[in-house]
């Protein structure tokens, strides 16, 4: 059982005042389980992908980047069995038209009682489960017939393995070495829902590491070792995140052994995956090679010989773990002397959406020409946002509650001694920095 609070509505609501998230298409009564980032959510969710990309990409010399497009060659996705096998089991019920995944029905909420899972309430009548494909389909150019389809891709790896060779061979990357890559999903998911956790739209952060058969589970230990170090450094608790090992019954089709990392998202949805960790073999590369009757085979000229190299995924989504880090920062606190308490989303400052905002305190004295000057310096290093509106206090609230690490006021003292006071976010100390000095002395504490 979760140990940890139910802030999913207070989540939603904030999100959606202070522009993190907004519901798609909201003026015409919104679409189904889609979301859009708004001004903060944007920098949040770009600030997580760019943190994975230098984790990934930029800091290892053994892992490329790519940019696949989301729309490829229809065989790709017979070859990869999403055409055939990429199935969810749906239940209809026959009383509500309440459509169910029927693997998940404990996460569901019967729409005639919802204290109760369909099924359980009296009136409740589910069928027998049907396999029901997750692919949007659509079709490329003008003529609407079979020959044209085109399926908006349910994952991004595919683009990973058709472009294996590509890579390998322009990049002259030996194996073992890794591709990466950030785009967005499609999954025209049964039961979508809490909020950006599971939608029919997002993000994937998906990396293929290929490797030399025999060699694939020591590489699966080292990268599930290194994916948990990457989501604990991103601020996540431990105490909120573990291990889940996939038993026999659970293996995807192509996999020969799989972990998820789990997030405890609170309430009744509880621990959840984030990410899932994969060693695939050589499943499909060899599907795509026999697919496509082109060679994708690796060859080491140091060994002399030729393989097709096993593959170690890692694949997470960057919405939900933009989820998971807006769960994990929110807390309300009393503060002392205060009768109101204040919300605050504790992110880490190198994910804060605004870094530092800067106040003058009053609207005498210069200034706030002061703190227009300082803000448009910081501005050109890092996202800085000016605030002269309400009281000092109101103004740090509003700060705290998005999540900005650093306040800057100026003050009376600051055209004489030419220095500003800085507000931490967490332990509210207060630091006197010198003018000229705030723009390294921030840069410093907010380094990805
Ligand atoms: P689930 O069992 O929750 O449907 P999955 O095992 O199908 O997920 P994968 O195919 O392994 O998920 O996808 C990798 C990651 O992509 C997931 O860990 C998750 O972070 C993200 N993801 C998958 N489906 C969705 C979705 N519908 N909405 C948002 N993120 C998703």
């Amino acid at each position: 059982m979760a140990s940890q609070p139910d802030v999913m509505d207070k989540l939603v609501s904030l999100c959606k005042r202070r522009g993190f998230i907004f519901q798609s298409s909201e003026i015409y009564g919104g679409t189904g389980s889609v979301w859009d980032y708004g001004p903060l959510g944007v920098e949040l969710k770009k600030n997580i992908k760019d943190r994975w990309w230098n984790a990934m990409v930029r800091s290892r010399d053994d892992i490329e980047g790519l940019d696949a497009a989301i729309l490829m060659h229809p065989r790709t996705w017979e070859a990869s069995g999403h055409v055939a096998g990429f199935v969810d089991p749906l239940v209809d019920c026959k009383t509500c038209k309440g459509r169910f995944r029927a693997d998940k029905l404990e996460d569901a909420r019967c729409p005639q009682k919802p204290s109760k899972q369909p099924g359980q309430h009296d009136a409740c009548q589910l069928t027998e489960a049907r396999n029901f494909n997750l692919m949007f389909k659509t079709y490329m150019g003008a003529l609407e017939e079979s020959a044209s389809i085109v399926y908006l891709r349910p994952e991004t790896a595919q683009g990973i393995f058709v472009n294996f060779l590509n890579v390998q061979q322009s990049m002259r990357q030996k194996v073992p070495f890794g591709i990466a890559q950030i785009g967005k999903a499609f999954r025209n998911e049964i039961t979508p829902g809490n909020f950006i956790f599971r939608t029919r739209e997002f993000e994937q952060m998906e990396m293929q590491f290929f490797v030399e058969p025999g060699t694939d589970m020591e590489w699966f230990a080292q990268w599930k070792q290194l994916r948990m170090e990457w989501h604990l450094a991103l601020g996540l608790s431990p105490e909120r995140l573990q291990f889940h090992q996939h038993g026999s019954g659970e293996l995807a089709h192509y996999a020969r052994a799989a972990f998820d990392v789990t997030f405890d998202f609170g309430g009744t949805l509880g621990f959840q995956e984030i990410e899932g960790i994969h060693n695939r073999g050589d499943f499909d590369l060899s599907q795509h090679q026999q697919a496509s009757g082109k060679k994708l085979e690796y060859f080491d000229q140091q060994a002399n010989k030729r393989y097709l190299p096993y593959v170690i995924e890692t694949s997470v989504g960057a919405d939900r773990t933009t989820l998971a880090v807006l769960v994990n920062g929110y807390r309300e606190e009393s503060v002392a002397g205060e009768d109101e308490g204040r919300v605050v989303m504790g992110l880490h400052p190198a994910l804060a959406p605004i870094k530092a905002a800067v106040f003058p305190l009053t609207k005498k004295d210069g200034q706030p020409e002061m703190a227009t000057k300082l803000a448009d310096e910081l501005r050109r290093a890092f996202n800085t946002d000016y605030d002269a509106t309400g009281s000092i206090g109101k103004r740090y609230r509003r700060q705290d509650e998005v999540g900005t690490p650093f306040c800057v006021t100026i003050d009376s003292e600051s055209a004489g001694d030419q220095s500003v006071t800085i507000r931490e976010r967490d332990s509210l100390a207060q630091v006197r920095v010198a003018m000229d000095q705030v723009r390294g002395w921030v840069q410093e504490r907010i380094a990805l």
